[in-house]
């Protein structure tokens, strides 16, 4: 699905380079990628992160999976290829928020490693940050929480290829981040992603405020 289909386009480099832009704007992009099972608290920790760098003047924005699915990508479904495409997708999107000075911060179960490991390349190759961050929740603690009771719907055969029950979900190997929720609060898991910023210079002070 994502064979190149266009030809004779020229990428259109503009006038103002991008330490420039993120001079002007006090600003510097990165793509926080959080990744996990469903109900592992991606979005939770994502939207909290994405308060608390707002309020401190930093330029942030999250992707959420069931939110692109209803526009950008509904015409996706579960399949593995879909997936995929899903996730290229989504890369490709993150990449241009950060390159724009953005903090975007994705919070997709992205199962395959091999389509992380593309949403990487991209960023590395347009040399902006990428920080994976595990969110490491075991499955029964997901399945206890069940926020969209989509675990039990599984169970009962009604969603099929479900990952953690009946398709797989390939933890990373060198993630920049691992989050336990089942051991630190909502709160706690923040100021870890918060520390990861702090420490590669994207945000000035473990607080979040604006660089
Ligand atoms: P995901 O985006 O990974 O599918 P959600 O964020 O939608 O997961 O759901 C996670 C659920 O777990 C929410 O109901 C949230 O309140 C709960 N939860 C409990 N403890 C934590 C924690 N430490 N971090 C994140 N979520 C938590």
């Amino acid at each position: 699905m994502s064979e190149v289909k266009a030809t004779n386009i020229h990428w259109h480099e503009g006038d103002l380079p991008r330490d420039e832009r993120f001079k002007a704007l006090n600003a510097k992009g990165a793509t926080l990628w959080f990744t996990g099972l469903s109900g592992s608290g991606k979005s939770t920790i994502a939207s909290a992160l994405e308060q608390v760098l707002v309020s401190g003047g930093v330029n942030s924005y999250r992707l959420d999976g069931d939110n692109v699915r209803h526009g950008l990508n509904k015409n996706l479904g579960f399949s593995a290829e879909d997936r995929t495409e899903n996730i290229r997708r989504i890369g490709e999107v993150a990449k241009l928020f950060a390159d724009s000075g953005c903090v975007s911060l994705t919070s997709f179960i992205s199962p395959y490693r091999a389509d992380r490991d593309l949403c990487r390349t991209l960023h590395d190759e347009g040399k902006l940050p990428f920080y994976e961050v595990y969110v490491d929740t075991p499955l029964d603690v997901c399945e206890s929480r069940d926020p969209k009771g989509l675990y039990k719907k599984a169970r009962a055969g009604e969603i099929k290829g479900f990952t953690g029950i009946d398709d797989p979900y390939e933890a990373p190997n060198s993630p920049e981040l691992v989050l336990k929720t089942a051991e630190h609060s909502v709160e706690e898991c923040v100021k870890q992603c918060l520390e990861l910023l702090a420490s590669k210079g994207i945000v000035n002070v473990a607080a979040g405020a604006a660089r």
